[in-house]
Parts: C-alpha cells; sequence; structure tokens
C-alpha cells in the first residue's frame, strides 16, 4: 500500500488532470475556477429564475378577474 494517496482529480471545466493538493483543486487554475463561476452567473446550471413578462401578464390576468363575475 502507498503510503501517500495519490489522488488525481480532473478539471470539470477543461478536464485536465489536477493534484489534490493543489490550491486550485479541484479546477487546474484559477481561470478555470472564474469559468466555473460564469457558469453560474450565465444560467448554465438551474437557478430560479427572476419573473418574466409572461408571468407577469398571468397575474395581471387574474387581478382582471378578481371580482369574479366574468366581466371585463
Ligand atoms: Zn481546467
Amino acid at each position: 500500500m502507498p503510503r501517500k494517496r495519490a489522488l488525481t482529480l480532473r478539471c470539470p471545466i477543461c478536464k485536465k488532470p489536477v493534484k489534490s493538493a493543489d490550491p486550485d483543486s479541484p479546477f487546474c487554475s484559477d481561470r478555470c475556477r472564474l469559468l466555473d463561476l460564469g457558469k453560474w452567473a450565465s444560467g448554465e446550471y438551474v437557478v430560479p429564475s427572476p419573473l418574466t413578462d409572461a408571468d407577469e401578464a398571468i397575474q395581471r390576468d387574474r387581478l382582471d378577474d378578481a371580482d369574479g363575475d366574468g366581466k371585463p
């Protein structure tokens, strides 16, 4: 058994091998770390989205019919 674990990670951005002792781990470099942050910011991952125009229109329709008599 080796005394030290030679754990090698792979950068999730560019798939280059990264040493687990690397300060940028699990990224190979600061650049890839920033790219990963950029993915989150640009919505490539699923994030709660702000209200869209369509949602707003639906809410307005509900308010228009708030009196419930079916007439505008
Ligand atoms: Zn990388």
